[in-house]
């Protein structure tokens, strides 16, 4: 009898390629910046975008706002991964993030939306695209009113796309972490996280003077 070894589908880089989508308010930054302070390797990429700050957000920390022109400038110079309009706003994930994910122990995290992390895919089949879902739609309304960013009329605009939105990420996206209680919800990403590293074709085996599959 032969036995055949599978093939790996796609050749996979060393790092980690992390894409966190979800409806607007499910948690996904909160739990993205949780993942960057437990793994020394983790980088959140930095979003540039055309809205407005809102409450405290910074500059540089939680968005790099930039006007339209120069958001502009920047799809001419080629200098996003991808790009698209959400809610009448441009945002864009910059390429040097996806860099850093090559690297061993690199985790590059992307907090964007399901067309962007479709976009992302695309280009690099070994990103692993995770969705955020909430427990449900009333306690996810709750938490984009608790978060006292956003007027009702914008929140009513998140609440009706976020059904289209959750369609989509369930449909297309490798993993679904339902963030009901914040700590479960945190230990499930962990251990993709740590699944994901132990793929064939991740795991490190040069110390063992094996040759990487
Ligand atoms: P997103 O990035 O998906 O828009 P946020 O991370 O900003 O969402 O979270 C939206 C709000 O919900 C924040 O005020 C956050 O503190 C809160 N939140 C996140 N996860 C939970 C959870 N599991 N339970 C209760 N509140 C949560
Ligand atoms: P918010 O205005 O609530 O911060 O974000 C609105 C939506 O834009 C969210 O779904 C968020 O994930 C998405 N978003 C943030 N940054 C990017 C980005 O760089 N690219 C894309 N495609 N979507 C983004």
């Amino acid at each position: 009898m032969t036995t055949t070894q599978p093939q790996l589908p796609i050749i996979l880089s060393p790092g980690l390629l992390l894409v966190l989508s979800a409806p607007s308010g499910a948690g996904k930054t909160t739990l993205a910046h949780m993942l960057e302070k437990d793994f020394p390797g983790a980088e959140f990429s930095v979003s540039f975008t055309t809205r407005p700050p809102r409450g405290n957000e910074r500059n540089g920390v939680d968005y790099h706002f930039v006007d339209t022109l120069t958001f502009e400038q920047m799809i001419a110079r080629n200098e996003f991964v991808e790009w698209a309009e959400v809610y009448g706003n441009f945002y864009g994930s910059s390429k040097r993030v996806v860099e850093q994910s090559w690297k061993r122990d690199g985790i590059g995290i992307f907090d964007i939306d399901v067309q962007g992390g479709t976009s992302i895919k695309r280009k690099y089949p070994d990103a692993v695209t995770i969705f955020i879902l909430p427990p449900s739609m009333d306690e996810l309304e709750r938490r984009l009113r608790a978060r006292s960013t956003d007027s009702d009329d914008v929140i009513r605009r998140r609440m009706l796309a976020a059904r289209a939105e959750c369609e989509k990420g369930v449909h297309s996206y490798d993993y679904l972490v339902i963030n009901d209680v914040l700590s479960d919800a945190y230990e499930t990403l962990k251990g993709i996280v740590s699944t994901e590293r132990a793929r064939r074709g991740r795991v490190d085996l040069t110390r063992l003077g094996l040759q990487m599959p």
